[in-house]
């Protein structure tokens, strides 16, 4: 022990706690067994121990980031045109051949400050998403059952302290490191750790291991980052964050990573293309001209030229709007309740078209409440609302009192002993942690008045066999009070609960109020009769039974324990529809979307909840778990697109459903909450984990999380997956139809016999950062059109320049410069002093009404409301007065090289730019009519 540790009498995390026996582990981290740290302890250990995090590895250090943002093509080739310019300007000095009044590497300068700050603003991104990420991690981090003073409660990770009592179940990724001090089939994957694939399973070991036991054999011990994948254990925490085995290691791990979106990944290819395009025009403008000329200055100019085509072709403010609109999305999305964890999800949900949900809390309220509960004597009606044991048993209107029917009470115990959760009230509220179908449970005993405190006590548990989705029940083992006044001579309990299906599948007899009776092929018909009753009315229905036993079972053994068991029966419980879900199924629909109920529910469960609905009509089938295994994955592919329920599924079944959509082409987003679940989320084009429910290794598979695990959070993710989708594509249509534009009108100049540029470097930057800009970041904004959830969802597949798109930048790319190469041959001989600068302020005018018309590929702008984005308006307001500045203020002009121009000029410079968006409102009108002409109105 360290002697800060003596000191503080606070044990050191990094001794060799597997190799000490449980009590002497315990009394040194002075922890109560049952009732955990009391409050102030807790505090005193995390002001000691520190927040149980860990260090983030060391990643790519700022210089890194920074120079790192420089290896972009598009920016090597500003570089080197700053470079090229800086020598034509120093030889000229050298010549004394620079025009009067010219400041010297200006173009240089410009152009190397859009470079450093192109570069800065990347960094900044990149370093702000890699933060963004960070806190969306943070945000979704695990939270824990502890039990302090007596007490259960959920904290975050962070919170966790050395001494701490936790609980961990299937699903749970592991925090800290600990001591086990129960365990019930406990089975953890290590991979991250010791990189053995194969579970570990973990047990109790009291009077420790062996010192030098190595770590993958250590099974007294749990550790940090690894996963549970089946069973339940109590852990006593012996080491937090940095003192764990994975923060010993931490070095190794990597940093959050921002990943490229395939929109980025496409605009750097883009780049490239844009790259080589334009350094093959160059060469030909150069190669050309020089075969007409020997003399230096047409040489020069085509140099000049060259530089300037080189600036054009780059669409400078394109990556900083992109990911702008990225970060946008993200924000826009966690207000509406859904967290993107992976950022090309933000890009892609507008393409989903079928969504798999979960029914229990996700379509559903997840707040059950048992409404009905039938024994082989009684069929009970229930009431009272919430989690409150406050209730009456009704036998048709009559009250009935529990504690006088034998059989009832034995339901009522198993209620309580065969259950995880725990009811509590808070202020006036009750409470439950853990599962909602068993906090339902306790609830219904307690207005049977047998609460869990007492009877856990009395009924100790000395084995369980846990609930699984795949098993579907679960059963516990206790001691007997009072063997020998008890059922039978044995001395243990089991109970069991789950699918009444696979329960009574499992039972012999019936308990009754007088005796236990065989279970006649009669009886068990009336049993399920009674099960589809309950599930027709959309009750969640578990069946009971107990058997006594001589022995506890070994932890194997539960094919054979849970047989030949007494019938107990049944309870139903409901769990009404989300209030929101309907209109959300609805708006799916409209959207081209559908939707799917995957459950591991009973199948008429889940058709009376698809049918309110609206998921699936009153007559549709639900495909089950028992089937489906028996279809090949061929038949299940030709029959996937028309089935719209599954039941009583398990989570393998889920992942063959989503590749059976996904080989019909559907773009699946899916949902789940298990450990193995996994599978199927990352399968998913988008996986989808559920915030409040969801196990911590499903979120960790999932490119989503669902903050308040609602169906409805998913339509309205996937809606604003369409406006991104669609703003991009407003704004890259934008951008680049100006860039082409910029080109060919700077190539055209000496083609038709210019003797100069009529944009030098300087203003293409601005055009390209400004004027585009500015407005390119407002259409990033820009809301969604009303009929954006009644469109089909994207084709996946498609390129970003697919529906017309490519040909649109096209089109009005060619436009552009027809409109300016007119203006420059117009003006080159009407104003030959200031050609230059309409040229300049035509096309940056043309673009403000280029921005405004854009937003629409069909509506008339008159027609729209113009203060649906009033940033667009703000912005080319804004642009507009800027440019005005850069001809009439002094010190600017001379700066960017323009020339002031008489009102009549300007005039004819802003008559000129209308032009532009008289074309793309043109083309509306043609697509309007096309339309009308395609769909005319049918005839009465
Ligand atoms: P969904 O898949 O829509 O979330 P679900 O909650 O019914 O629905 P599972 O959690 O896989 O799906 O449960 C499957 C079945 O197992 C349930 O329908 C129920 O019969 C049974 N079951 C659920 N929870 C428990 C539990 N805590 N103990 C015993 N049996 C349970």
């Amino acid at each position: 022990m360290s002697d800060l540790h003596e000191k503080t009498s606070l044990p050191d995390p990094a001794a060799p706690w597997h190799h000490q026996a449980i009590a002497h582990v315990l009394q040194v981290f002075q922890t109560d067994e049952q009732q955990g740290l009391e409050g102030p302890e807790v505090e005193r250990r995390q002001q000691f121990y520190g927040p149980n995090e860990i260090e983030a590895g060391r990643g790519r250090n700022t210089w890194e980031i920074f120079l790192d943002q420089f290896k972009n093509v598009m920016l090597i080739m500003l570089i080197v045109v700053a470079l090229i310019s800086g020598v034509i300007d120093f030889v000229e000095l050298r010549a004394n051949a620079l025009p009067e009044g010219t400041v010297p590497f200006k173009d240089t300068i410009a152009i190397m400050a859009i470079v450093v700050l192109n570069g800065l603003l990347g960094f900044m991104q990149e370093s702000r998403a890699e933060k963004a990420l960070a806190a969306l991690k943070k945000m979704s981090s695990p939270q824990v059952r502890v039990c302090r003073g007596g007490q259960f409660s959920e904290v975050k990770a962070a919170q966790l302290v050395p001494g701490d009592l936790m609980f961990i179940e299937a699903g749970s990724q592991l925090s800290a490191d600990g001591l086990v001090l129960e365990a019930a089939q406990l089975q953890v994957r290590e991979s991250a750790l010791t990189g053995e694939a194969n579970p570990v399973t973990k047990r109790i070991c009291p009077v420790g291991l062996a010192a030098d036991t190595p770590l993958g054999d250590r099974q007294n011990m749990v550790f940090s980052g690894t996963e549970v994948l089946q069973g339940r254990g109590k852990i006593l925490v012996t080491a937090t964050g940095m003192s764990t085995e994975l923060g010993k290691i931490a070095q190794m791990l990597q940093s959050v990573k921002a990943s490229q979106t395939p929109l980025q990944k496409r605009m750097a290819h883009l780049g490239k293309i844009l790259v080589t395009g334009s350094l093959i025009l160059v060469i030909l403008v150069v190669v050309f001209g020089s075969l007409q000329v020997g003399n230096f200055s047409r040489i020069k100019e085509l140099i000049e030229v060259s530089l300037s085509m080189a600036v054009a072709v780059v669409p400078e403010g394109l990556p900083a709007v992109i990911t702008v609109t990225l970060a946008i999305g993200t924000q826009r999305m966690v207000k509406r309740q859904a967290l993107i964890r992976k950022l090309p999800a933000v890009e892609t949900l507008g393409s989903v078209d079928t969504i798999c949900s979960d029914k229990t809390g996700t379509l559903t309220q997840n707040k059950m409440v048992v409404q009905r509960l039938e024994t082989q004597d009684q069929s009970l009606r229930v009431t009272g609302e919430g989690y409150a044991p406050i209730g009456e048993f009704l036998s048709q209107d009559q009250n009935l009192n529990p504690t006088q029917h034998p059989e009832v009470q034995q339901l009522l115990r198993a209620c309580v002993l065969c259950n995880d959760a725990v009811l509590k009230q808070d202020d006036q509220d009750w409470l439950i942690i853990g599962d909602p179908t068993e906090g339902a449970l306790l609830s219904l005993a307690g207005k049977g008045d047998l609460f869990a405190e007492a009877l856990q006590k009395e009924w100790p548990r000395l084995g369980e066999f846990p609930f699984s989705s795949e098993r579907k029940r679960m059963s516990v083992i206790c001691a007997m009070p009072n063997p020998d006044q008890a059922e039978s001579t044995a001395a243990y309990l089991l109970c069991c609960k789950g699918s009444p299906e696979l329960v009574l599948e499992r039972c012999q007899t019936y308990q009754t109020a007088t005796g236990i009776f065989p279970l006649q092929a009669e009886d068990r018909a009336a049993i399920l009769q009674r099960n589809n009753e309950m599930a027709q009315a959309g009750l969640r229905v578990l069946g009971f039974a107990q058997r006594c036993l001589t022995y506890v079972p070994e932890a194997q053994a539960e094919v054979n324990a849970e047989q030949e068991m007494v019938w107990l029966g049944l309870v139903g419980m409901m769990d009404a529809p989300r209030p929101e879900v309907k209109e959300a199924v609805a708006k799916c629909r409209a959207a081209g979307i559908r939707p799917v109920m995957i459950t591991g529910d009973h199948q008429l469960t889940a058709q009376a909840i698809a049918q309110q609905l609206g998921i699936a009509t009153p007559d549709a089938k639900a495909l089950t778990g028992l089937e489906l295994s028996k279809l090949s994955q061929v038949d299940l592919e030709a029959m996937v697109e028309t089935v719209s329920i599954y039941a009583r599924v398990a989570p393998e079944h889920k992942l063959r459903i989503v590749q059976a959509l996904q080989s019909r082409g559907k773009f699946v987003a899916m949902t789940g909450d298990g450990v193995n679940d996994a599978p199927a989320l990352k399968q998913a084009d988008i996986g989808i984990a559920m915030g409040i429910t969801g196990t911590d290794v499903s979120k960790e598979a999932s490119d989503m999380v669902l903050l308040d695990d609602n169906f409805a959070t998913i339509v309205a993710a996937t809606e604003e997956g369409r406006v991104v989708y669609t703003n991009i594509r407003h704004f890259i249509q934008y951008i680049l139809g100006s860039n082409i534009g910029e080109v060919i009108t700077i190539a055209a100049a000496p083609l038709i016999g210019l003797s100069e540029v009529p944009l030098i470097p300087l203003q293409i930057l601005w055009m390209n950062l400004v004027t585009d800009g500015l407005p390119a970041l407002a259409l990033a904004i820009e809301p969604a059109e009303p009929d954006v959830m009644q469109r089909r969802p994207f084709n996946p597949q498609e390129s970003i320049f697919a529906r017309g798109l490519g040909a649109y930048i096209l089109r009005i790319g060619l436009i552009f410069s027809v409109i300016s190469i007119a203006l420059m041959a117009y003006s080159y001989n009407a104003h030959p002093d200031n050609w230059k600068t309409m040229v300049f302020t035509t096309l940056c005018l043309s673009q403000m009404g280029h921005a405004i018309a854009v937003r629409s590929r069909t509506q008339l702008t008159l027609t729209s409301n113009p203060l649906r984005n009033p940033y667009l308006i703000i912005a080319v307001a804004a642009t507009t007065i800027l440019q005005l500045m850069l001809i009439y203020v002094e010190p600017l002009r001379l700066f960017f090289d323009t020339q002031r121009l008489s009102g009549q000029q300007l005039l004819i410079c802003l008559g000129v730019s209308t032009l532009l968006f008289v074309w793309v409102e043109l083309e509306k009108l043609v697509i309007q009519w096309y339309w009308a002409w395609k769909n005319p109105p049918k005839s009465r």
